[in-house]
């Protein structure tokens, strides 16, 4: 049993839950009968506090204002922080403290959880943290979870150590009536122990990445077993495909995705039809234009941190906005999709850009999941897990379908493998490239 993580219950339920946060869940879900017009109001008033103290208290802006010869005054609405440059990771990098507020004593820090470059060091303070658990409470009463109902998680603990070979591969966390399972130990010999203790525990809820979920899904798909039903299913931190949500949604239930990230710049979550919308209670976000398309940069400016306020920072993920309002009757923008990083895209050699290439994989039959590595700018490299009916006429398909997609400007190379290796922090990446954009 470890107990870092039993305590660790125990200490996020003290420093997350008590008076502040219960008062921000209320205010949050009052917010959701405010009108447009009203959230646009609210996210001015806010983003004047942020800016005055933001050139009071932080170093960086401080110096950007007085360089730019701005008053903080200046910035009185959304329109006016044009007069403000972007802001991108590596501005941060190594000058975090210059991020930081002198003025807000209690600090939490935290780390970005990016596959590339070294991660960025963030501040937090106590009421940000309090307003994270209260989006995120928020969003899981869309999917009908209530506070006493239990859950299981599959979203990278290390439960228990990588190499362990047999189970139990999860722990439960009493204070938070939460079962932490392993996202590491997903593989076909282990998972009807999974499943087993899932159909002991009866969840209300799981909450996971996509393609951990999906690992056990797709298992229970091949081997014929029976769904696990919960109310909701919480996808975080990945992009959900198409084809994951599909088997997701047939063996546990409806899923809810939610999009965000560790510098708390943009925060957009899925009602229970199914479409993402953008918590403009959360933070200020800008869709700024690409060269792509109908795709969008997703900017975000904080709100709600007083700790390390980031105004105008390119998280690097790109979205398509909707023009639709969504019969849920929330008052908050719909995003049509969550198109992944930068980096999930691939350049062919004549320039075209590749993106969404899941798509390959769910036209294919007997593959358990695949891989696409982007070695030079000609070469790709494919890993697939097949599954034991996997055959030389489903390879020639997948070829064909990838060769459909890249062109005969690229190579492809197709390599079986036992499972797809995961980042360090247990997730799973459906494309890399290692060609520099
Ligand atoms: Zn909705």
């Amino acid at each position: 049993m470890n107990k870092s993580l039993l305590f660790k219950g125990y200490a996020q339920r003290f420093l997350r839950q008590g008076r502040l946060f219960h008062h921000l869940l209320y205010e949050l879900e009052q917010n959701q009968k405010l009108s447009y017009s009203e959230l646009i109001e609210y996210q001015n008033q806010k983003l004047r506090q942020t800016v005055k103290r933001a050139y009071q208290e932080v170093p960086y802006y401080k110096q950007l204002f007085d360089r730019l010869k701005l008053k903080p005054e200046a910035i009185q609405t959304v329109e006016d922080l044009q007069l403000l440059p972007v802001l991108n990771k590596s501005d941060i990098r190594d000058k975090e403290q210059q991020f930081a507020s002198s003025r807000v004593r209690w600090k939490f820090k935290a780390f970005t959880s990016g596959t590339t470059g070294t991660p960025l060091r963030l501040y937090r303070d106590h009421f940000n943290i309090n307003l994270e658990q209260a989006t995120l409470w928020r969003k899981q009463h869309w999917g009908g979870f209530a506070f006493n109902d239990r859950r299981a998680t599959l979203q990278g603990h290390m439960v228990t150590p990588a190499d362990s070979t047999q189970p139990p591969f999860w722990q439960y966390i009493p204070a938070e009536k939460q079962l932490l399972m392993s996202s590491y130990h997903l593989s076909n010999k282990f998972i009807p122990y999974y499943l087993q203790k899932l159909r002991d525990f009866q969840p209300a809820a799981m909450e996971a990445y996509p393609s951990s979920i999906y690992r056990l899904a797709r298992y229970m798909q091949i081997h014929q077993e029976l769904p696990i039903s919960v109310k909701a299913v919480f996808t975080s931190s990945e992009m959900l495909l198409d084809h994951q949500r599909e088997a997701i949604e047939k063996y546990f239930g409806p899923v809810f995705a939610h999009y965000g990230q560790a510098e708390r710049v943009a925060h957009f979550s899925m009602c229970e039809l199914g479409n993402y919308h953008y918590a403009m209670d959360y933070s200020i976000v800008e869709f700024l234009p690409t060269e792509r398309d109908g795709l969008y940069q997703i900017v975000g400016t904080t709100l709600n941190n007083a700790a390390m306020p980031l105004i105008r920072y390119v998280t690097g993920d790109l979205a398509r906005l909707s023009t639709q309002s969504c019969p849920c009757g929330r008052p908050f923008p719909v995003i049509e999709t969550i198109e992944g990083r930068q980096d999930d895209y691939m350049v062919t050699p004549s320039g075209k850009w590749l993106g969404r290439l899941d798509v390959v994989l769910k036209r294919t039959s007997n593959l358990v999941e695949t891989q696409m590595i982007q070695e030079k700018l000609n070469l790709v490299r494919v890993l697939i897990v097949p599954t034991e009916n996997f055959t030389q006429k489903d390879e020639a398909i997948l070829r064909k379908k990838l060769e459909e997609r890249f062109g005969l400007e690229m190579q492809i190379a197709i390599q079986k493998v036992d499972a797809i290796p995961l980042t360090k922090q247990g997730k799973y990446q459906a494309v890399i490239s290692h060609v520099r954009m």
